[in-house]
């Protein structure tokens, strides 16, 4: 959200007509509300301690001890510092009393919430030795339930006869009493009339309790009066969306569950549909704002190079290349994504699209995220692009052959210049290389298209920069995924582009069979695969559990694995070695003798995870597998299954953490990377799968990505209209107020320019 934290007042005297907006509350600090001056009542413990033990402790009706601390304080530390803050700062859950289950009815077992008053606060002498115990007797009109509280002295100054307070927890039975250990404790003490309590974040830490800031929230709802929807009505009543004022009320104050829910579902399709707007105009912006390059599809060297290839392309990737030939030919530029799973053929498509701008006399750029990686692709594409030429007008037949070049911060001295001039020059036509493609020094002659191999590292600022790189005329840019990831993730992440997708696999792959070897018997069993398929004449891989600490120590730890394998398990087959601190002609050497059969296995670190392609290996084992993310494993994989046979991929380990277990289980049930990136995103959770990329993200206060699929898309779609017909949003002014007051300055600047 936007900080604009200049002192404003929010006055609702002021003009009652046209309605304000959210963007209005945005920057209002909280001092004019009443009820946020009072101090907290420090029922918190954090906040009790810390004060040393402010509170004189009492029965019922005990007024509690002035704290210091006013409720704005409260907030504050709690983040919400303005009116906008306050108004989103929304209620965990909710109690609703008319379905509470009475004490009476609770069976053991049993997880439950229930509303009751407290009778009985009592610190019980604990055994030598053992905890100091706190037990809370409380009662709901008709029986008691008896908490314990193992370790938890600060409950004794928390909780006092007469307060009112939510206990959930599971329920116990000891000599037929109910009793709950350790439940959790929320108090509800305080004016609430509403059947629908609301429970709001983090209350105890901040020492302001829930009802405290329901408090606050009435008033300021009150102050604020009803507020304007700024989505057209047509879309919501479409898609059976509530009113934005009667939303934010219920959101707060629910007359039902049901109105709470409702009230949710709206506020929450709210917050993706500005996340959506911004994306949707940033699209709109890149296109609108730049000039171009119109290149001529169909040339004869893009002619040659589908002849080269021994095998005709897919339908799928025959459909990419026509997506992708259509923008190159617009005189916009292209922003395009291409997804597709290990093994999908991305590379040909994406060289097909360099080549399509090399054909016209432009140059095209290949920026992958390692170097390793970055010398994989610069080897593939070498050997795609061999025996293709260029026409050159400066040499004897009118000819050249296609000049591809590796730029990496390994590049150093007369290699660097020499390469630099070249392409300053317009003599190399095409660039393989990692950020450092990014620095100042790189300049190109006539750069036309470039690729981006992101595998989830490549930042919406870097793909600007690379754009930067030319002058004049703005790059084509296609963003290839590794690996695929969630459709809702790829349409808020990557937003901002057009999406192709390649949803087929070359024929004539058969399944790969994986196995999660965690017994000691399946993993001899493992081996005994490998040197089973040796023995028919084919290849295995095995790749080194992941060493955190550097890529030194992960060679050596390579080194010794090959070792220990040589003298045990794998004993008498031809072992090849693969890390990334070999220089790059051993690392060629390496490949090149593994490639050509002459080593059996190849015991390497991740850096086979691309490029690595030799269809006579059918065994891949993964160690210490658990420590490796879904997509890497997935990748990992990919690298067999390659020819026609059967292939084996064994991941061993016992998964490391429940996590691990379910990355391992994953795999073993699925070879179908969108299905995995659903349990990824499912895993890991949205936060640090999009978090660092997408800025809105964070501001996700209801929705979810990965619960709310179907709004993700719904938002798209609404966005895509309203923006299609309106692309400043001048006639949508509360949306274009709203979107000015909650984005970033950069978001702000790029997207109202004029
Ligand atoms: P990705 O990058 O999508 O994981 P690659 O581009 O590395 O996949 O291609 C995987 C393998 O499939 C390579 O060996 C490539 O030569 C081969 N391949 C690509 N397209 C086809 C096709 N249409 N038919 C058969 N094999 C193909
Ligand atoms: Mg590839």
């Amino acid at each position: 959200m936007a900080a604009n934290r200049s002192t404003r007042t929010f006055s609702a005297s002021s003009e009652r007509s046209p309605l304000k907006g959210l963007a209005q509350l945005v920057g209002v600090p909280l001092d004019g509300l009443r009820s946020a001056q009072r101090p907290v009542r420090s029922a918190a413990p954090a906040a009790g301690r810390a004060r040393g033990g402010g509170r004189s402790g009492g029965g019922a009706g005990a007024r509690p001890a002035v704290s210091a601390k006013t409720r704005v304080e409260a907030l504050a530390e709690m983040g919400v510092t303005d009116l906008l803050g306050l108004l989103t700062h929304y209620p965990r859950r909710y109690l609703d009393r008319t379905t509470q289950l009475p004490i009476a009815e609770l069976s053991e077992g049993d997880e439950a919430t229930v509303l009751a008053s407290v009778r009985r606060v009592q610190r019980l002498q604990p055994r030598r030795g053992g905890k100091p115990v706190v037990v809370v007797d409380v009662w709901d009109e008709r029986s008691y339930l008896s908490l314990s509280f193992f370790n938890q002295p600060w409950r004794l100054q928390q909780l006092h006869e007469g307060m009112e307070v939510a206990v959930s927890g599971r329920v116990t039975t000891f000599r037929g009493r109910r009793q709950m250990a350790n439940p959790s404790v929320e108090v509800v003490e305080g004016e609430w009339k509403g059947r629908v309590v609301p429970i709001y974040p983090q209350s105890e830490k901040a020492g302001i309790t829930s009802m405290e800031i329901a408090g606050c929230v009435a008033e300021a709802l009150e102050l604020v009066g009803p507020l304007a929807d700024p989505v057209p009505p047509a879309a919501l009543e479409a898609h059976g969306f509530a009113q934005r004022w009667w939303s934010l009320r219920q959101v707060h104050q629910p007359e039902s569950v049901a109105a709470k829910s409702a009230a949710r579902r709206r506020l929450g399709f709210d917050e993706l549909l500005r996340l959506q707007l911004v994306l949707v105009m940033r699209k709109r912006a890149l296109e609108l704002g730049s000039q171009g390059i119109s290149h001529q599809v169909g040339s004869p060297l893009v002619g040659r190079f589908r002849d080269s290839l021994p095998f005709p392309l897919t339908g799928a990737q025959a459909r990419a290349v026509k997506e992708i030939e259509a923008d190159l030919a617009r005189p916009v530029p292209m922003h395009r994504l291409l997804q597709g799973d290990v093994g999908s053929g991305k590379t040909v498509v994406a060289l097909w699209a360099l080549l399509t701008a090399v054909a016209g006399g432009y140059q095209g750029a290949l920026m992958a995220p390692t170097e390793v990686l970055a010398e994989q692709h610069h080897m593939s594409l070498s050997a795609m692009v061999g025996g293709l030429a260029v026409s050159d007008a400066g040499s004897l037949f009118g000819e050249r052959g296609v000049r591809v070049e590796l730029l990496t911060n390994r590049t150093t001295g007369a290699e660097r210049s020499r390469l630099l001039g070249g392409l300053a020059a317009g003599e190399v036509d095409l660039v393989v290389g990692t950020h450092a493609l990014l620095t100042e020094a790189v300049q190109f002659a006539k750069l036309g298209a470039v690729v981006i191999d992101e595998q989830h590292r490549f930042g919406v600022e870097q793909r600007a920069a690379l754009r930067a790189k030319t002058g004049g005329l703005v790059p084509d840019v296609l963003v290839m995924t590794a690996t695929p990831i969630p459709r809702t993730a790829a349409m808020t992440v990557y937003g901002d582009l057009d999406t192709t997708v390649l949803d087929e696999l070359p024929p004539g792959r058969a399944p790969i069979e994986t196995v999660w070897a965690r017994g000691p018997l399946d993993v001899e069993a493992a081996w005994a695969a490998v040197r089973r398929e040796v023995q028919a004449g084919r290849q295995a891989y095995v790749v080194c559990p992941l060493v955190e600490e550097s890529d030194k120590i992960q060679a050596a730890s390579a080194t010794e694995e090959l070792e220990r394998l040589a003298a045990g398990p794998l004993d008498g087959l031809r072992l090849g070695l693969l890390h990334g601190q070999l220089p790059p002609r051993d690392k060629e050497e390496v490949m090149a003798s593994f490639r050509s059969a002459l080593t059996d296995v190849l015991v390497a670190t991740t850096v086979v995870e691309v490029g690595v392609d030799v269809p006579n290996a059918t065994v891949m084992v993964i160690e210490d597998a658990g420590r490796f993310g879904i997509a890497q494993l997935h990748q990992l994989r990919g690298r067999v299954g390659r020819g026609g046979g059967r292939s084996w991929c064994y991941l061993l380990g016992e998964g490391t953490t429940p996590d691990g277990q379910e990355r391992l289980a994953a795999m073993e049930r699925t070879t179908d990377g969108f299905e995995l990136a659903e349990v990824d995103l499912e895993l890991r959770g949205e936060g640090t799968i999009l978090g660092t990329r997408q800025k809105g993200v964070n501001d996700l206060k209801l929705a979810s990505l990965r619960r709310h699929r179907k709004y993700v898309v719904l938002a798209r779609e609404v966005a895509t209209e309203i923006v299609g017909s309106d692309p400043d949003l001048s006639t949508h002014p509360g949306l274009a107020e709203e979107l000015k007051a909650m984005v970033d300055d950069e978001d702000r600047e790029y997207l109202f320019k004029n």
